[in-house]
């Protein structure tokens, strides 16, 4: 059901990302969609109409998370600082086996408020039990792409994972008034064969959604598609025309030049993950090449167990200091190119056409940052401040599809009390076995 609230941003400092120009501009919202910005238009008076005031405030699209599983919140500081396989042999996957639905229901609640809470208003999930993240995501007015993450080492697992997307998909694909679109997600190149990347990429065609998929995270997948198929992971998955299909790949660490291309001339969407990448040491991917080749790159956090939060502002920070660092040049990745991958190019990396823009006729997904704190002064450059000085924190005030969901930091539709409160017991008791 649309929403019937009309709703009025006056005198707010407006990103426009089409022009990287901020302008002072008063935002009308009716229904899901933003009808009109800027100075001096006429709204009627009517019973309906909302009023904010957007004095000290900056607008922006929401924050897009091109990559994570929110699930995993509930894994959150549990074991850190270990090698991969060994956080994966010891803590995660042992924890995971003893996961149910209703679990991954109150792990995805907290990892939503979290993304509210720091301005993020879609995000792109990989997980299990997706029904209930599902449930998580219409109940608390987010936007999201959710896919089942598929496992095929095990033919019989990987026929199962199948079945299970498809249906998952029919059931969801659209709903809540299309905040809620699918893909589908195997996992990655090392843990699917070809032959059932090949069953993966007849289903999407058919159901026309979208493949989300780990692409060349870390050195050692490099050695295994080596190994295997004698060829590197972005030219194996072209050679089975995987990114005929619309591609989100998550990572994209270890790429050379001649895949950068590959990626550029199938419009794969490369989802960055620097923290993640950090912390577990996996590299750092080649983000300004790619960016420079007109690769459409976003970014994400990854799962809440190897980042350790949710906080895209953190994540597009920390974008763009790798990339300084990694290239030894300060002006690498500057604040309007990472305030983009998080907004307008994050969602032309994922497919959506009608959001990552403030712009009339595109969806209401707007966040306001306060701009009230010490962080914010003096204003010298708006664009800097919201990639170098801004928090989480920060934000304010959350619509998504036309619907305020967070106003004065309160949620309005979420009880974030009982949800801390059920993860917690439950986050525990799943680690403890
Ligand atoms: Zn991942």
């Amino acid at each position: 059901m649309v929403n019937e609230l009309t709703i009025l941003i006056k005198n707010a400092t407006v990103l426009d990302l089409n022009r990287f120009a901020a302008v002072e501009s008063d935002i009308l919202i009716e229904g899901d969609r933003i009808s009109k910005i800027g100075v001096d238009f006429e709204v009627k008076e009517k019973e309906n109409l909302k009023v904010i005031d957007g004095r000290n405030k900056v607008a922006l699209p929401g924050l897009i998370n091109g990559h994570t599983h929110v699930a995993m919140t509930l894994f959150r500081g549990a074991s850190d600082d270990l090698p991969l396989m060994d956080w994966l042999n010891n803590v995660i996957w042992p924890s995971e086996s003893r996961l149910t639905g209703e679990d991954v229901y109150w792990g995805s609640l907290l990892g939503i408020v979290e993304m509210i809470k720091s301005g993020t208003t879609t995000f792109c999930d990989m997980y299990f039990f997706m029904d209930e993240v599902a449930h998580a995501v219409e109940q608390s007015g987010i936007r999201a792409v959710l896919s089942r993450g598929m496992v095929a080492l095990d033919p019989a697992n990987g026929e199962k994972g199948l079945k299970e997307s498809v249906d998952f998909i029919k059931n969801w694909q659209g709903k809540a008034n299309g905040r809620i679109t699918t893909a589908l997600a195997p996992h990655a190149p090392y843990t699917c064969p070809p032959e059932f990347l090949r069953d993966v990429i007849v289903e999407a065609k058919r159901l026309n959604v979208p493949i989300n998929i780990h692409i060349s995270e870390t050195l050692d997948e490099i050695s295994i598609i080596k190994e295997r198929y004698g060829t590197t992971p972005v030219r194996h998955l072209e050679s089975l025309g995987l990114f005929e299909v619309k591609t989100i790949g998550a990572h994209l660490v270890h790429v050379d030049d001649e895949e950068i291309q590959i990626l550029k001339r199938y419009q794969v969407g490369a989802i960055h993950n620097p923290q993640s990448n950090m912390k577990l040491a996996s590299g750092i991917a080649p983000v300004v090449k790619m960016l420079e080749a007109g690769v459409l790159v976003g970014l994400g956090t990854d799962g809440a167990a190897s980042n350790n939060d949710l906080d895209m502002i953190e994540e597009l920070r920390a974008a763009s200091y790798l990339q300084k660092v990694s290239n030894m040049n300060p002006e690498a990745l500057n604040a309007k190119t990472s305030i983009a991958m998080a907004t307008s190019l994050g969602a032309r990396a994922l497919g959506l056409t009608e959001i990552g823009l403030l712009q009339e006729g595109y969806k209401a997904d707007i966040i306001l940052l306060n701009t009230n704190e010490t962080n914010f002064y003096p204003r010298h450059n708006i664009f800097n401040l919201i990639a170098y000085s801004a928090k989480g924190a920060d934000v304010d005030t959350v619509i998504v599809d036309g619907e305020i969901i967070m106003e004065k930091r309160q949620l309005t539709r979420l009880d974030e009390e009982k949800i801390k409160f059920e993860a917690n017991k439950r986050g525990l008791k799943l680690v403890a076995g």
